[in-house]
């Protein structure tokens, strides 16, 4: 089980979208099998908002995310509960 860091609900790692971090870059780890450190979100409208709001991903991985690059981050993650 991962916890969302938009909702902080616990669900198992297959309903969630991993992103990981390399290089001070944070991507959309699809595969789920980037190295490092990684911070699982719902792929849900609603959690994306929490984790914007709480600036969750700056702050699990310790680097700055420019605000044009999290939106697509963030559009990447819900897109990804539509497939
Ligand atoms: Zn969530």
């Amino acid at each position: 089980m991962r916890k969302c860091v938009g909702c902080n609900v616990s669900r198992p790692q297959k309903e969630l979208v991993r992103l990981a971090c390399a290089d001070g870059r944070v991507f959309v780890d699809r595969d789920g099998k980037a190295p490092g450190r990684g911070v699982y979100l719902c792929p849900d409208a609603s959690c994306v908002k929490k984790a914007k709001k709480k600036n969750a991903l700056q702050r699990s991985f310790g680097v700055a995310i420019d605000a044009g690059k999290l939106e697509e981050l963030l559009k990447e993650v819900e897109d990804n509960g539509k497939t």
